[in-house]
């Protein structure tokens, strides 16, 4: 972690965690949006030769399970969302091999529940994986255990995940991709009038009262979550910033201090 991190010394960061959602991953039929795919892989691999570390927490192992499948939606039962996130990882994991490989870049695959990351001694072996993954030069890519995750052991949204691993890894940044432009004092859906919050230093709960949830089908947590994450987060004194990933070339702008996205300003 580095202290007093403002948006012009970005491009002093180390470690990144790069959480992509759901609506980035995929069209709004539903299918795999490999354009979008292909090229945030490309930018990660570009980082890495940067010498960043980065860590990706992908989303999108239900959704794309569904459009497997060719269900009519997202299953309505707990078990029926395991079965088919147990379908949609795999997948989206042979997606991610493929581009990486295409770069010669090794990726592995880490599925979290939250009991692990809480026991202290497992929590550190999950640390320990990330740091030697990383010192191999591998990228990390994680995801929530959808498969045998049940209530007591869910970390509940991939935001929240990603604020977990970014701060057990002692990551620099933790950037959140979404189909939004940033955090805005009302939702833009619904409110013309509605403001992008570009730098946000009050990290007090209350901020969270101006986010709402998801209005796309394929969302999950909407913009509160990615708000709590991206709090906590600046909290613990890692620096946060909800950005749109539809053009995941924004993750340069944010590195080159540019005014993009919401950020969360750990307190110096
Ligand atoms: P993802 O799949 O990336 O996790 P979500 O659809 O779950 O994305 O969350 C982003 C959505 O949150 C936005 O598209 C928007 O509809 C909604 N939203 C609610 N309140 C706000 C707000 N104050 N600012 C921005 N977006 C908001």
């Amino acid at each position: 972690m580095i202290a007093g991190l403002k948006r012009n010394r970005l491009k002093e960061v180390k470690r990144i965690v790069i959480k992509i959602g759901t609506t980035s991953l995929t069209y709004e039929n539903g299918h795999v949006n490999l354009k979008r795919i292909r090229k945030l892989t490309e930018i990660i691999c570009d980082l890495m030769n940067m010498d960043k570390e980065v860590i990706l927490v992908s989303s999108g192992a239900i959704g794309i399970g569904v459009d497997k499948l060719q269900l009519p939606g997202r299953p309505q039962t707990v078990s029926g969302k395991q079965a088919v996130a147990a379908v949609g990882q795999l997948m989206l994991m042979n997606i991610y091999e493929r581009f990486f490989s295409e770069l010669s870049q090794n990726v592995a695959q880490i599925l979290l529940t939250k009991d692990v990351t809480e026991g202290a001694e497992t929590r550190q072996n999950v640390i320990n994986t990330f740091n030697e993954l990383l010192k191999m030069r591998v990228i990390p890519i994680v995801n929530e255990n959808d498969s045998v995750s049940v209530d007591e052991i869910k970390f509940g949204d991939n935001d929240f995940l990603s604020y977990i691993v970014a701060t057990i890894t002692g990551s620099d940044l933790l950037i959140i991709l979404t189909d939004i432009d940033g955090f805005y004092d009302k939702n833009p859906r619904d409110y013309n009038d509605a403001i992008l919050m570009h730098n946000i230093t009050d990290l007090s709960e209350k901020i969270e009262e101006a986010a709402g949830g998801s209005d796309s089908e394929l969302g999950t947590g909407g913009m509160l979550t990615k708000v709590h994450a991206s709090r906590l987060a600046a909290e613990k004194g890692v620096a946060a910033v909800i950005c749109n990933g539809e053009d995941p070339a924004i993750i340069y702008d944010i590195l080159d201090g540019k005014d993009v996205g919401t950020m969360f300003i750990p307190e110096d």
